[in-house]
């Protein structure tokens, strides 16, 4: 028996252990809260299930820490309420390296707009479900968008202007808006200005006269400035107002990476199961999302790279431009997936996409 060779494997262990800790994981737990206005039975099963989406898609696209940051998991309490909307806090920090971190929070629903959110039957009516928008847009405010990014440097208030590197690159590439900045909102009541991407606030009457035939709601929250599938990023998630007449706000790119300026991991859009890297294992989710539509904010989890909510060749094409050109700081693929097998995938995808 030599043991010379565990000697020499044992560095490389260490290595990889290291490797494995070095990256702290992302996690977010939530508690319902009871009050003398608190949820019914009903809402509270609304409440829950959106949590569960809004969770998902945000351990989806952030992977941990950077600068080391040990935050174990981000415990965020919902608290019913009885007036305004929705409101949201960080109720507490850590500082690791130059960056502060939110370590809890807690979000203040409405509870006299659960249902009308759950099933928009308003101004337009769609029946599509908002709440889990409305709770991931919340959750965004408490772990540092529009509440750290002054303490965090990338913010001066009053400028409108969000400075942090990441997000303006890729508002700049996304948006095709190459101002230097990602434009913050300027309008709307107390809490939205210097806290949401810019959008036309309709309730301020930004967009116009709020009196006027049909009042705000005649009236559009649109910029004219659109992404390559042509959504306007007044629909963005984390703008000032939910448009449920608009349809569901969508994730960009811009929001994800401005939560990198903040400190965080974030992973691609292409990465379906958040692991940090564009493989075959994020083939293997689109595979099994492949068809599925009328998805929510998770969707993303199941291999919607576009975010269109459904899971179509669209998203199979940006993954297999994405993992082309992560393959070389990717794990090696396995070699069963070999180009042959890629160009069929591709061929089906290109067809399904073709019959719709
Ligand atoms: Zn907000």
């Amino acid at each position: 028996m030599r043991l010379r060779r565990p000697g020499r494997l044992a560095p490389v262990l260490l290595l990889a252990t290291l490797a494995a800790t070095r990256v702290a994981a992302f996690d977010l737990q939530f508690t319902l809260l009871d009050n003398a206005s608190g949820f019914t039975a009903a809402e509270k099963i609304l409440v829950q299930e959106a949590l569960g989406r809004a969770e998902r898609m945000w351990e989806t696209v952030i992977v941990g820490y950077q600068n080391g940051a040990n935050i174990i998991s981000v415990p965020i309490s919902v608290t019913p309420a009885t007036s305004g909307l929705a409101a949201a806090a960080f109720t507490g920090t850590t500082q690791s390296g130059d960056v502060i971190y939110a370590t809890s929070g807690n979000v203040l629903l409405n509870v006299n707009e659960i249902e009308n959110f759950a099933n928009w039957q308003g101004p337009g009516a769609n029946g599509l479900n908002f709440l889990d928008e409305l709770l991931a847009h919340e959750i965004g405010h408490v772990l540092g968008i529009g509440t750290l990014w002054t303490a965090n440097g990338v913010y001066v208030n009053n400028t409108y202007q969000f400075t942090g590197s990441r997000a303006v690159a890729a508002y700049e590439t996304e948006f095709s808006d190459p101002v230097g900045y990602v434009p913050v909102e300027d309008n709307g009541g107390p809490g939205t200005p210097n806290a949401h991407w810019d959008q036309m606030m309709r309730s301020s009457g930004e967009a116009g006269d709020t009196n006027g035939p049909g009042g705000a709601w005649a009236l559009s929250p649109l910029t004219g400035v659109v992404d390559a599938l042509g959504r306007d990023r007044a629909l963005e998630l984390m703008s000032g107002a939910v448009d449920p007449d608009y349809l569901e706000p969508f994730l960009s790119r811009t929001t994800v990476e401005s939560m990198r300026d903040l400190g965080y991991l974030v992973a691609a859009f292409e990465d379906f199961n958040g692991d940090g890297e564009i493989g075959a294992a994020d083939l293997a989710v689109w595979m099994s999302g492949f068809g599925a539509s009328g998805l929510q904010i998770d969707s993303l989890a199941s291999g919607d790279s576009n975010r269109d909510r459904r899971v179509d060749g669209r998203d199979f094409l940006l993954w297999q431009r994405a993992v082309g050109t992560a393959a070389i700081i990717a794990a090696p693929e396995p070699k069963g997936l070999s180009l042959a097998v890629l160009m069929t995938i591709a061929f089906i995808a290109r067809s399904a996409t073709r019959r719709r």
